[in-house]
């Protein structure tokens, strides 16, 4: 019973009435929800009966928690599984943003990528996400996220938060989805119970600030901080919100809540016997002025067509720019290029619009990110697969297929493109990536 296990000096700082605590610690002893969120740009019919969440348009309870390694349009990257609460990004987001407004977006604390794939479902096609992650082995997980959502308008970076220092006034919208001490998922992960203490909290704040007061220039003047953690902390919430109040121009703006989320002063709580999910604090602010001047915009890399090999691969291939990084192409959304010079000046970035593929000799070999891409051409011959062949594909194994045409064809499975196969005299050469294949045995 995780109930049992609580500090009481947790329970204590909770707050909560008697009777509000009985149905909280309730709540902790019973299953936690299994929830994910759809992809809304790849059409997979997926899901249709299960429960809604109602926060979000896109996001759906399941009864029971499957197997997604085994599931093939989970790699395809047809939904991302997600904590409910952390959903309500999407009614933050809509009550202040116009669907096909134009915004250049950074995710601060991005990985795995929970938030930036949904902020990727929410924001037009036209505008810009900047995801960064500072953990390095968090950060290849991230890079893989994005790629199976299949976005090329996002520029991965791996960079502390004072890093970004020299990038005043850039952001229409930042999102801070803090490092915290984590109560909101000790149902989820009761482990974390044991890292949990009071000097904790303390340090997860200090760092709060810090991270807050590095990166608030970065906003510009009018645009908006979406602040959120998964903690109960009030100096892990309110108070960050009242101490930007205090030191900045800036306001909070409240978000209408037809939920169950608890109103505090500045921002809403999730509890997990209150909405069908775990604990969850999200906060909005405007920023009003600053006197930091803007930067200039210089551009250091000259934009090129793409060449014509790899060109038709890809939809719209006027809407990119190329760009050689080592022997590999990418297609950088030309909208995109002059932010991706800007950033590139000073930020460590690790991933940045469509990796096409590389040139070998006469050869051009496509990407895996192009097989998943939402801008790929989709004339490609593809070859639809049943499951025992999408899950031998998906461990990078050797497959056996009836009839397949000289050349490059997408495998698919339920008409979703899991990756590439090179077909010559019949021979089938697997091009899943190694590093990404099912590792668990699966018997067929
Ligand atoms: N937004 C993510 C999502 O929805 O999938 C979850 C982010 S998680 C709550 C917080 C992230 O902040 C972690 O990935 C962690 O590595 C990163 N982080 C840790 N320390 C940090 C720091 N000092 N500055 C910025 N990010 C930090």
């Amino acid at each position: 019973m995780i109930s049992n296990k609580l500090p009481i000096a947790f329970l204590d700082r909770l707050n909560l009435e008697k009777e509000q605590l009985e149905a909280f610690l309730l709540a902790l002893d019973a299953p936690t929800p299994t929830s994910i969120r759809l992809n809304t740009q790849k059409s997979c019919e997926l899901f249709a009966f299960e429960e809604s969440i109602p926060w979000t348009l896109s996001g759906k309870y399941l009864k029971e928690r499957i197997s997604f390694t085994l599931d093939p349009q989970f790699h395809a990257g047809c939904y991302y599984v997600q904590e409910a609460s952390s959903m309500l990004l999407e009614e933050a987001f809509k009550q202040i943003f116009a669907s096909n407004q134009h915004l250049t977006i950074l995710d601060l604390c991005a990985a795995p990528g929970g938030k930036s794939t949904h902020l990727l479902n929410l924001a037009s096609s036209d505008s810009i996400l900047v995801a960064n992650e500072v953990i390095s082995s968090r950060n290849s997980t991230l890079q893989y996220n994005i790629a199976k959502w299949g976005n090329a308008n996002c520029i991965v970076t791996q960079n502390k938060p004072a890093d970004f220092s020299s990038f005043k006034k850039m952001f229409d919208l930042i999102v801070i989805d803090a490092p915290c001490s984590g109560e909101g998922m000790f149902r989820k992960d009761p482990n974390s119970i044991n890292e949990w203490s009071a000097e904790n909290v303390e340090i997860c704040s200090a760092r709060q600030t810090d991270i807050l007061d590095s990166i608030l220039p970065c906003l510009k003047d009018g645009g908006i901080l979406i602040y959120s953690t998964c903690t109960y902390e009030q100096i892990e919430n309110d108070f960050q919100i009242a101490y930007l109040l205090n030191n900045y121009d800036v306001e909070s703006i409240a978000i209408k809540n037809s939920f169950q989320a608890v109103r505090t002063k500045y921002g809403l709580q999730c509890y997990p016997h209150l909405s069908k999910g775990e604990g969850f604090y999200l906060s909005v602010i405007r920023k009003n002025s600053d006197d930091h001047l803007s930067n200039p915009r210089n551009l250091k890399f000259k934009t090129e067509k793409l060449p014509s090999e790899a060109a038709e691969f890809i939809n719209n291939a006027s809407n990119f720019s190329h760009l050689k990084v080592g022997e590999h192409s990418l297609g950088i959304p030309t909208n995109m290029v002059s932010l991706f010079n800007l950033l590139s000046s000073s930020l460590y970035i690790k991933k940045a619009g469509l990796t096409l593929g590389i040139k070998k000799g006469k050869d051009f070999i496509p990407d895996h990110e192009l097989a998943l891409s939402i801008d790929r051409n989709m004339q490609i011959p593809s070859i639809e697969v049943d499951l025992n062949t999408a899950l031998k594909f998906l461990k990078a194994d050797t497959i056996v297929l009836p009839h397949s045409q000289h050349g490059w064809h997408l495998i698919t499975y339920k008409n979703q493109s899991l990756g590439w196969i090179k077909s010559i005299q019949g021979r089938i050469n697997n091009y899943f990536p190694k590093n990404q294949r099912i590792l668990m045995d699966i018997k067929m």
